[in-house]
């Protein structure tokens, strides 16, 4: 199957009000105009520099997403080039994006990003550190945030559905919350594997990679 074919499936599998973003880390430039050509906007990257140099030659109505870690001395190359940034995962992090959006007088939309399965390995913030984080968003004046993001073990389908209740009852517990600089829009979860699940268990982004672009020569 090519990505216009993949596209297509995609979007019959998922209602219209589930944005999917397509992940085009690794892969071509050529690649994504395709996906552009049919209709896709939203694209999203795991490194700020590949980010930065695919959003400088490419088409200026495109969205970019952010999905990996974000290094905080690399806020400063993706000021006024992402739509959203979906890996807030620390206050410190926080404070240097708040810090550099400041400087250029722009305004950071983020998600925060959440450990749901208290993996090591992963990056996200603990539920019972959110409080903290949510504190510290009150007081910033050019971040926002739009919801959650979430990264799911590797799981059967049932294990893929626990967790994608529990990350869906933090984001209806917040949503129901009135937080300066936060409302809770998006929750974004679901990749190629799980995302009908996720969409079932109440995603309204799904980021997916290998389902449309096809397999990656190297995982990042
Ligand atoms: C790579 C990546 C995806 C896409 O993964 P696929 O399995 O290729 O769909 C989604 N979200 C994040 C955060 C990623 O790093």
């Amino acid at each position: 199957m090519d990505i216009a074919d993949n596209i297509k499936e995609l979007r019959s599998n998922v209602p219209d009000s589930v944005k999917i973003i397509a992940v085009s880390k690794t892969k071509p430039l050529e690649d994504i105009k395709t996906a552009y050509m049919c209709g896709i906007r939203d694209f999203g990257e795991n490194k700020v520099q590949e980010l930065v140099d695919k959003h400088d030659k490419l088409q200026d109505d495109i969205r970019w997403h952010l999905l990996g870690h974000l290094q905080r001395n690399k806020v400063k190359y993706i000021v006024g080039k992402v739509h959203l940034i979906h890996s807030l995962d620390s206050v410190r992090l926080l404070d240097e994006i708040e810090k550099q959006y400041s400087k250029r007088n722009l305004t950071a939309d983020a998600l925060i990003q959440i450990n749901i399965g208290r993996e090591e390995q992963k990056y996200g913030v603990l539920e019972e550190n959110l409080p903290e984080l949510i504190k510290a968003v009150e007081e910033c004046s050019k971040v926002k945030i739009h919801g959650i993001m979430a990264i799911i073990p590797k799981g059967s389908e049932k294990e893929n559905e626990i967790y994608f209740r529990q990350v869906f009852a933090i984001w209806n517990e917040l949503k129901n919350k009135q937080y300066k600089n936060i409302s809770m829009k998006v929750l974004s979860m679901g990749m190629t594997h799980d995302y009908k699940i996720a969409v079932k268990c109440g995603s309204n982004m799904i980021r997916i990679g290998e389902g449309i672009f096809g397999k990656r020569d190297y995982d990042i």
